[in-house]
């Protein structure tokens, strides 16, 4: 088990099948002690309570299920369905597959999915092309995000070219068989720096012709600098996350995964990146692509750290990239992310509707489906721009008047005229973990109560409850009584206490799982579902072992910053083991001028840009471009001083020193107690911590997380 390819197959579909496969391992052994729920995918897991169903029931009636628009909408101009339901991966895997998806049309409701994510699930399950207005069309359903072609003069100007090359492959040949009257594509366009707006590049230019300046490719201002660096200093941390956030662990199913809100999951084939050649850097730029008028509007921090909207003058269309979609979006990311800000993220939506809104025919976005007519623009325009601030003004309204960061989610609700506009449901974001986030972003994690500000861990307050509450049995009787009375937030309380003092009570772990899984089911929102659902499968199988395909990019860690490098140098250094270690290096990488000071002292390893230290332990010089070998994984950093890559003066022996306190990260730590590495036969913990062998001073980064 190489635990990078795990990190590796983390946020792609190829996790599934290592999950369906280990799960089948240790299922099997388990069904014939229990009697499992028929079409249930876990032999542990039960039925939506009649609890859960009232829920459900409540929530459907209060949904604007009369307004039909979004159906609608969704389904004009298609002018070809995608009939071959997966696409495969040239690594001989499955890059993308909608059979599974398929279950979601075969019933108008399920007793274990909330209305309202039945219905953005449904309507994800587009497939195919479709006209946007003549000119213009987008490929849905072959990935998180849409393709968009653009006609330009000579060719198709291509907007946002999704995760992964295989995937674009199958959208360009779809739409050359219809529409693309075989022209080049002619310019790229990235909206913005998260990965499923670029991932697929290399399906459809070369980059021999962006480096030439044949064929634009056009991005927005420090687009290189935020594709990586978003994902890098947290990104094992984030890649465990993504586990409960996107439940890759999770089988389509009724009673599990059922789409992510945006689109259906994140596809699993070749990732790559090539750098843009032109970077729109005013705020407002407008210029000509391939003989097509375009405005520009740069909206930096808003969904993305730098992302922009575009204008069609010619054409009276809006492309909001991903500012504007058919759901609430996302100002906490639960797989982990700097807080997102509302309000600039408002203010340029109303700038869009003000400067394109008014006379826009038509809206287009990389998620979703688009708005035709101007009052429809108009009020989608007016009602996100009314969602984010109000959630900005109002939850800083209730935390002037003293609510915290630990009761928002039950105090702020989204106004009732915006609930119940479709576009404004929680399908990415949710009202209650956006709202916690706005707090988080003006004043952080700490509700001012003393006790949570250096509290216990919790597995060391926990042993204090358990023997003040009488002890596991007199829990597990009250944690029972409040989960058959449907008050599942009540139980997972207590029983989540029980479970972090006891991590082997397996009925401790299985009430929590059933808890879990009750509150999945009655979730609008997938990231909220997903974590609930992963949480309970994780309580009843543990964290599964295995190995995954292998899909790594060099062209993203080729768009890491040395700087960035370095720091992640310092991050996957463990200080405790640095402890005396002292030394000072200058670093040079002569082709691209830069230069470094990186010094270990204090048991910390820091570097500065732009210095060199007048008398050095060691001066390392390297081109970048034989830097990225290393940074790779494809040359050692020894064999490049070896073989004169490298130039070393000084004291070689710090380099090894170095190398060996650096840590591999793994993404496999557990995060509910007891769940680490059960073997399925006999329950016993395993030891799971192979140790990777890699390159101590390999970039572990492969590509910036989609969403
Ligand atoms: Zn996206």
């Amino acid at each position: 088990m190489n635990r990078r390819e795990l990190i590796q197959s983390a946020p792609t579909a190829a996790a599934f099948a290592v999950a369906g496969d280990l799960f089948l391992e240790s299922g099997a052994a388990r069904a014939q002690q229990i009697d499992p729920l028929r079409g249930h995918f876990h032999p542990k897991g039960k039925a939506p309570s009649t609890h859960t169903l009232e829920v459900l029931r409540q929530a459907k009636a209060g949904l604007p299920f009369a307004d039909t628009r979004d159906f609608e909408e969704q389904a004009k101009g298609l002018i070809a369905s995608m009939t071959e339901m997966t696409i495969p991966a040239d690594a001989g895997h499955v890059a993308w597959d909608m059979e599974r998806f398929r279950f979601l049309d075969q019933q108008d409701e399920f007793d274990s999915i909330h209305p309202s994510l039945h219905r953005i699930s449904r309507l994800n399950n587009n497939y195919g092309l479709y006209e946007v207005i003549p000119g213009i069309y987008q490929v849905r359903g072959f990935d998180l995000s849409d393709i968009t072609f653009v006609r330009g003069k000579t060719g198709w100007i291509v907007f946002d070219p999704l995760v992964s090359a295989e995937p674009v492959r199958a959208a360009w040949a779809l739409f050359q068989k219809h529409v693309g009257q075989g022209l080049p594509v002619s310019a790229v366009i990235y909206s913005h720096t998260h990965g499923d707006h670029w991932g697929g590049v290399r399906a459809i230019v070369e980059e021999a012709d962006v480096r030439s300046g044949k064929i634009p490719l056009i991005a927005p201002f420090d687009f290189m600098d935020f594709t990586v660096s978003e994902n890098v200093y947290a990104g094992n941390a984030m890649n465990r996350r993504l586990f409960y956030q996107y439940g890759l662990l999770l089988p389509a199913a009724p009673h599990g995964y059922v789409g992510q809100g945006l689109g259906q999951a994140v596809s699993a084939g070749a990732t790559g990146l090539i750098a843009p050649n032109r970077l729109v850097t005013e705020p407002i730029e407008e210029f000509e692509v391939d003989g097509v008028r375009m405005i520009f509007q740069n909206t930096p921090n808003t969904e993305a750290p730098r992302e922009m909207n575009t204008y069609f003058p010619d054409m009276k269309a809006l492309w909001m990239a991903e500012n504007v979609i058919a759901s609430l979006h996302n100002i906490y990311t639960l797989r982990g992310a700097q807080v997102r800000d509302p309000l600039a993220w408002s203010k340029y939506i109303a700038d869009a509707l003000y400067r394109f809104g008014l006379e826009a025919e038509v809206m287009f976005a990389s998620h979703h489906w688009p708005r035709w007519g101007n009052d429809r623009i108009q009020d989608v325009l007016r009602g996100q721009r009314d969602l984010y601030a109000n959630m900005n003004n109002q939850v800083l309204h209730l935390a002037n008047q003293g609510v915290t960061i630990n009761q928002i989610h039950n105090v702020y609700e989204v106004p009732k005229g915006l609930q119940e506009k479709w576009y404004c449901r929680g399908y990415h974001g949710s009202p209650q973990h956006n709202a916690r986030g706005v707090i988080q972003r003006y004043l952080g994690f700490w509700d001012c109560n003393p006790t949570t500000l250096i509290p216990l861990s919790p597995a060391d307050s926990a042993p204090l409850y358990v023997e003040m509450m009488g002890g596991a049995a007199k829990i597990l009787a009250r944690g029972r009584d409040l989960h058959d009375a449907g008050k599942y937030l009540l139980a997972t309380e207590i029983v989540n206490k029980l479970v972090e003092a006891e991590p082997q009570n397996t009925e401790a772990a299985e009430l929590l799982a059933d808890s879990f899984e009750q509150l999945g089911y009655q979730q609008e929102n997938p990231g909220l579902r997903n974590s609930f659902l992963a949480a309970a499968y994780e309580l009843r199988t543990g964290i599964p072992q295995g190995n995954a395909a292998s899909s790594s990019s060099p062209d993203v860690i080729r768009a890491m910053s040395t700087e960035l490098f370095l720091n992640f140098l310092g991050i996957r250094m463990d200080g405790r083991k640095a402890e005396g270690m002292r030394f000072t290096m200058n670093l040079v990488t002569p082709d691209n001028g830069e230069k470094f000071i990186v010094e270990l002292d204090n048991a910390t390893l820091t570097n500065i840009k732009g210095f060199q230290a007048a008398n050095p332990d060691l001066t390392l010089t390297i081109n970048r471009a034989d830097l990225e070998q290393t940074m790779m994984g494809a040359k050692t950093l020894d064999a490049q001083i070896a073989d004169g890559t490298a130039k070393a003066v000084g004291n070689v022996g710090i380099l090894k020193r170095l190398a060996a306190i650096m840590v591999d990260f793994d993404p496999r730590f557990e995060i509910m107690p007891g769940t680490k590495a059960r073997t399925a036969d006999t329950g016993a913990f395993v030891e799971t911590g192979v140790p990777d062998k890699g390159d101590p001073y390999q970039a572990v980064p492969r590509q910036s997380i989609a969403e």
